[in-house]
């Protein structure tokens, strides 16, 4: 939280172990080009990518909005962390070893007033482990805890409290302490009455759950009621420190294990993560109360790619479940799903059945986020009549269809054609006419445009279209245009003399006079007006391999796509030989520049490709 002078040399060496590739990588799609990389920046909207990572240089720049920077400055705008919290992020991944911790002299009063804060709540933990263990009043919060199963290893290790039953006990020994009322207040731990200077003690009569930051300074407290009082759960509010939002429990302790294992298992509930914890899950971590955010992916995304969720057995569980599963997909991360015996919470399942079956068939054998969707979707269906199942079929293909992979499509329609009945052969075709109208809807950012441009062709459609190539293409234009005005009028308006065979171009400009002059269509006529022998070979060839009723508007549109593509193909061509003379030359500029452009060049093939 220091706002200056981190040394030079800190800074420096945190910004060579980062890999910036890696840092970006995990929240934009980029794909090579030349000596860097491309991808949709994340800082503005953009369909066509224009961010580029250069990793020689270390650096990201967007030539759409102008962000650019080092990983410092992408981890602060994208993640809104301060100079200092950037460097401090980077360094705990990084390894590189510093004292963050600023000297008096240099705090704002807000920061001092942070510290504090800690201090207090750091003395309020120390005073509701002491009630606990040491004290009469602490017996009825062990008896909760020995019902939930607590050891007295576990109450250490998570420095499990009681505050007492009393009016103001901890108001006291904060006071002896040093931390006068108000500041005790402002720090959550206790309350006054009606704005007045009336203090009492806000946590009473509950066992005490101390909650830490990422770096495990205790920020504030969840209290659990051992008896009937209102609220069952009591967290402390929301100060400058903690935020429910921005609060994992318990990062501190999980973050190395979710580093190695480059996975973090989300619970619901902070019991759920403690007994996790002593079954042998150490990348385990739960929010507090709140559902998962936006921010807390972020935060899991600097030590892992990949979620485990492992939520309650109920449906609210499994519906909290669901919407975890949309919202690592939205931010990118790769998800599974473990399942919990309907009604079971993971600490009831480790009650009942033990560590070692919670181990084996929970956490170690999750099923993926796809089929957790299905089976979700299971539930909501009545399988039993034939509208149910149909209508469960095909929501279950909208999701398979979205899938990249062909072998993972493959898979999931057949075990929907072995759970229905259905014919393996309908439903995939069913699925490859969903995939066809998705894509026809433009990009609905469904499928990120790298993974699109990278897998060629993965997708047959369902009716094989016409794919001839430019010159047949250009062949049955012309053809179409001596079958008929409205063709040739068409073809004019989107082609002109853009033809790439010569002797085409030559033809087509026959026809756009001879219309031109008012003269009705009528092929072997035109012919006879061409006095050219080439020209009227080549012409009559094609009315003879192009009979009149092999044309239509698809046809039409088809060809046109042909001779477009076609064009792209050459420019695109010229643009790569353009790359590698501006790489030779060093012009990196001129060379991320020309990269853009190739980009969406193939962005607009692959869209045309899609179209025929
Ligand atoms: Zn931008």
């Amino acid at each position: 939280m220091r706002t200056g002078s981190i040394p030079e040399d800190v800074i420096q060496s945190v910004l060579e172990k980062t890999d910036i590739v890696e840092l970006i990588g995990r929240t934009v799609s980029l794909a090579r080009s030349g000596r860097g990389y491309l991808g949709l920046c994340p800082f503005h909207s953009e369909k066509t990518p224009s961010f580029n990572v250069l990793p020689e240089k270390r650096i990201f720049h967007c030539f759409g909005c102008g962000a650019g920077g080092n990983a410092i400055r992408f981890l602060m705008k994208s993640e809104g962390l301060s100079f200092p919290e950037a460097i401090r992020a980077l360094a705990e991944t990084t390894g590189v070893a510093y004292d963050f911790a600023p000297a008096p002299s240099e705090m704002t009063e807000e920061q001092r007033e942070a510290l504090r804060f800690i201090a207090a709540n750091e003395e309020a933990a120390k005073f509701f482990h002491f009630v606990l263990g040491g004290t009469e009043q602490g017996q009825a919060g062990y008896e909760y805890l020995k019902r939930r199963g607590f050891s007295q290893k576990l109450i250490d290790e998570f420095e499990i409290g009681f505050a007492p039953p009393l009016r103001d006990s901890l108001l006291q020994f904060l006071q002896t302490k040093g931390f006068p009322p108000p500041v005790a207040e402002r720090a959550g731990l206790i309350a006054a009455r009606n704005d007045s200077t009336d203090y009492f003690d806000r946590f009473r009569d509950r066992v005490m759950f101390p909650i830490w930051d990422a770096a495990g300074k205790i920020v504030a407290f969840n209290g659990r009621a051992v008896g009937d009082a209102q609220p069952k759960y009591l967290h402390s509010p929301e100060t400058t420190l903690f935020q429910k939002s921005k609060v994992l429990y318990p990062l501190h302790l999980a973050k190395a294990s979710i580093r190695k294992q480059r996975q973090a298992v989300l619970f619901e509930g902070m019991v759920d993560v403690i007994k996790a914890r002593e079954a042998g899950v150490e990348n385990g971590v739960a929010t507090l109360g709140t559902a998962l955010t936006e921010t807390h992916l972020a935060m899991l995304r600097r030590y892992c790619d990949s979620i485990l969720v492992c939520y309650d057995g109920d449906r609210a569980g499994q519906a909290a479940a669901h919407k975890t599963v949309l919202l690592c997909e939205k931010a990118g991360m790769k998800c599974e799903v473990a399942l919990l015996p309907e009604g079971k919470d993971p600490d009831e399942y480790i009650a009942a059945f033990g560590p070692d079956a919670f181990l084996a068939n929970v956490i170690r054998n999750p099923v993926s986020s796809t089929k957790y969707k299905i089976l979700y979707l299971k539930k909501e269906h009545t399988l039993q009549d034939d509208g149910g199942k149909l209508s469960f079929v095909r929501s279950a293909l909208r999701i398979v269809a979205a899938l990249e992979s062909p072998t993972e499509r493959e898979h999931y329609v057949k075990e929907l054609a072995g759970e229905t009945q259905y014919a393996f052969e309908t439903l995939k075709q069913e699925m490859n006419e969903i995939r066809q109208k998705v894509r026809g809807q433009g990009d609905k950012n469904e499928i990120p445009w790298n993974t699109d441009m990278n897998e060629k062709g993965s997708s047959a459609p369902a009716v094989p279209a016409l794919r001839p190539a430019y010159y047949s293409a250009e062949r049955q234009l012309l053809a179409a245009m001596m079958y008929s005005e409205d063709a040739a009028k068409l073809v004019q308006e989107k082609l002109g003399g853009e033809f790439h065979v010569e002797a085409h171009a030559a033809i087509a400009a026959y026809l756009y006079a001879y219309y031109a002059a008012g003269r009705e269509p009528n092929p072997s006529g035109f012919v006879g007006t061409l006095h050219d022998d080439a020209l009227e070979a080549l012409a009559s060839s094609i009315l003879l391999s192009v009979p009149q009723d092999a044309i239509n508007e698809k046809v039409l549109e088809d060809c046109l796509t042909e001779v477009r593509k076609h064009d792209l193909e050459l420019k695109l061509k010229q643009k790569q030989q353009q790359l590698a003379r501006a790489e030779r030359a060093e012009e990196f500029a001129a060379a991320a520049q020309i990269g853009i452009e190739i980009i969406t060049l193939e962005r607009e093939l692959k869209q045309l490709g899609q179209r025929i």
